[in-house]
């Protein structure tokens, strides 16, 4: 095999990165879906060791239906001006569906997470500066 000839994406197929970040999630998880972007500030690892914990607290698995958001992303979802997603932020929900999970993975957030929205079928969490809880 002439190693010259390899291509980034001959590579890629050999070795099939996972980009695991910690134990459960992958910075696949929580790139921004239009333009494949994530920034990776302090935040975002403060912010993904504290989801690890947050799984152990309710034992049971949740996946990352949003996490790093651009601008154009964040206004094509309606998320607010100056939506934390656009730093880092996820929302969050029980892996299984069982939206009943959802006061659970509230309940478990508090004291890990600053901002901490309630949703029917996800929760918000951020690490804003001053701590909000609210229903949305
Ligand atoms: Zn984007």
């Amino acid at each position: 095999m002439d190693h010259m000839k390899l291509t980034g994406e001959d590579l890629l197929s050999i070795i099939k990165p996972n980009y695991q970040v910690t134990k459960n999630f992958n910075y696949s998880d929580f790139i921004c879906p239009c333009c494949d972007t994530l920034k990776l500030v302090p935040a975002f690892y403060n912010h993904v060791t504290l989801l690890e914990i947050l799984w152990n607290r309710v034992g049971f698995p949740f996946v990352v239906i949003s996490g790093y958001r651009c601008k154009l992303r964040n206004a094509d979802v309606g998320g607010a001006p100056r939506s934390w997603h656009l730093l880092f932020a996820t929302d969050v929900r029980p892996a299984d569906k069982d939206y009943s999970k959802i006061d659970i993975l509230w309940e478990a957030a508090e004291g890990l997470f600053t901002g901490i929205g309630i949703y029917e079928e996800h929760i918000h969490v951020d690490l804003r500066p001053e701590t909000l809880i609210w229903r949305g």
